[in-house]
């Protein structure tokens, strides 16, 4: 049984309490290790070795802060298969999809944001014989980043990659229910020499230790990934201290099909944009629109390739599906299936557990599941259910799916299909959301803005943007 530990001042060290949590493997349902149950004392620690570390390590030229972040993309290049292992035990995914997009992207991220301090220049506004300005950009000081339990490395290393790279020391968190990558990082960065203290990983309850990052008052900033409602807990400590925050939150994100698509290829997208990673992708599609004079072709087509999913061991190969990453989150996406039938939904496919045989048997896994005839303002098309459950949805004009799009109190990502170059336009345009995507999904950029409208966040991630965030700017106003 392994001992998830904290990683602080370059140590691995258990919680100072010696309190430990269950690890459990979802395909399973058993308990294959056991997390550190940090609290605010172990977080007081990892602080204050960041603080003792910022100073060096914000002088420290971006050129070795850049050959640092690419060891460690290296190194995370060298164990993909053993950390991709890893994540899939940990979270229920399917070996080949951390194989494929969460390790490979976490080391992505690294090299990215070692590249893109190496090339970030600074801003100068010259008035003509009256003044030159200059911007300067200091890193923030100690910052936090708490990350949830979907994408674990992925997004852990999306808000500590920028973070390090722009000189700011930091003290992480990952999601409890999926601790286990963030502390094999933990082993990586020492391997590659990381200073002691400029990145500290402290596990362990949201409501315990997060919460201990969130009020501290020597840290400076806070990057948070999560839900909705998490966030506006975090943003309620924050504000009243001037915190500065970036929150990525949660979604419902629109799928708008048009009748002039390319019909094949649209439906294998949009069952891979519901349903990848169990539909636990904030990204994900869960309301999908189709035109009324495709629909009922489209519906077939794609509640066939639905049933055709295969659901099974996260760790053999021929399976699409893995398990759902929770006991607690498994029990939720249930009662929005109960839900859906109470609100009239028609199933098309799924909507059961899944028990497959041996040694996965009393895993956490829930078929694909599709349902027709609800209504766009129910619950069941308003809430994010997180997990494997999509609705189809049949649309007569335009102006009518973009109304059904914006209808939610969310806007983080949409998808549309169309070959009509101008609608493609038009409707990106119009519809409120963070990111859209027209014939393709989860097709990423780093550069490109990253984030949510409305109660799907605050802020950008990405490229110069989460650059900006973890720096202060300084305008220095020179007379000529
Ligand atoms: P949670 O909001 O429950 O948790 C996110 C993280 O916050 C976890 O590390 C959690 O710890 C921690 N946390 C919980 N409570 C507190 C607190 N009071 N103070 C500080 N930290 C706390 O989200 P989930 O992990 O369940 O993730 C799913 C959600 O994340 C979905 O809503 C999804 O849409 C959203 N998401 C958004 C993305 C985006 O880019 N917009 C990307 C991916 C997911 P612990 O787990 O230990 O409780």
């Amino acid at each position: 049984m392994t001992d998830i530990l904290n990683y602080i001042n370059g140590e691995l060290l258990p919680a100072q309490s010696n309190d430990w949590l269950d690890n459990y493997e979802p395909a399973t349902g058993e308990v294959y290790s056991r997390i550190a149950d940090s609290d605010a004392a172990d977080v007081e620690l990892a602080v204050q070795a960041a603080r003792a570390a910022f100073p060096a390590w914000k002088r420290t030229s971006v050129d070795e802060r850049a050959r640092l972040l690419s060891a460690i993309a290296d190194k995370l290049e060298h164990w993909n298969e053993a950390l991709a292992e890893a994540e899939s035990m940990d979270n229920g995914k399917p070996v080949w999809l951390a194989r494929t997009v969460d390790i490979p992207r976490a080391a992505h991220n690294f090299r990215f944001f070692a590249h893109a301090i190496t090339q970030w220049p600074s801003e100068s506004h010259a008035m003509p014989d009256v003044a030159i300005n200059y911007t300067l950009r200091d890193p923030i000081g100690v910052v936090g980043c708490i990350s949830p339990w979907n994408l674990p490395l992925y997004l852990f290393s999306w808000k500590i990659a920028p973070a390090l790279a722009a000189g700011n020391c930091v003290v992480a968190k990952p999601s409890e229910v999926t601790p286990m990558t963030a502390f094999l990082l933990a082993n990586i960065c020492r391997e590659v020499g990381l200073p002691a203290g400029v990145l500290n990983i402290v596990h362990g309850l949201g409501s315990k230790c997060g919460n201990a990052i969130v009020s501290h008052p020597q840290i400076k900033a806070i990057s948070f990934t999560g839900g909705t409602k998490t966030g506006e807990h975090i943003a309620r400590i924050a504000a009243p201290v001037f915190k500065k925050l970036s929150l990525e939150l949660g979604g419902k994100n629109p799928t708008v099909v048009f009748a002039d698509c390319d019909l094949d290829q649209t439906v294998n997208e949009v069952m891979r944009t519901a349903f990848s990673n169990q539909g636990q992708i904030c990204l994900c599609g869960s309301r999908i629109y189709v035109e009324r004079s495709i629909y009922d072709k489209f519906r077939d087509a794609l509640t066939a390739k639905v049933k055709a999913l295969k659901v099974g061991d996260p760790m053999d190969a021929g399976n699409q599906q893995g398990a759902i990453v929770s006991k607690l989150h498994f029990d939720k996406v249930l009662s929005y299936i109960e839900l859906a039938k109470q609100e009239g939904g028609r199933l098309l496919t799924g909507g059961h557990t899944v028990k497959p045989e041996g040694r996965c048997q009393n895993g956490w896994f829930i078929a694909p599941t599709l349902f027709e005839n609800l209504a766009p303002d129910c619950r069941t098309n308003q809430e994010e259910i997180f997990g494997p459950v999509a609705t189809i949805t049949p649309f007569d004009s335009e102006d009518e799916v973009v109304g059904y799009a914006n209808g939610t109190a969310y806007g983080l990502a949409a998808s549309v299909w169309t070959t009509d170059l101008k609608r493609a336009h038009r409707v990106a345009a119009a519809l409120e959301s963070g990111i859209v995507w027209v014939n393709c999904w989860l097709l990423r950029d780093l550069r490109t803005p990253f984030g949510g409208v409305k109660q799907s966040g605050v802020g950008r991630e990405g490229g110069v943007e989460a650059l900006r965030f973890f720096t202060e700017a300084k305008n220095v106003c020179i007379k000529l």
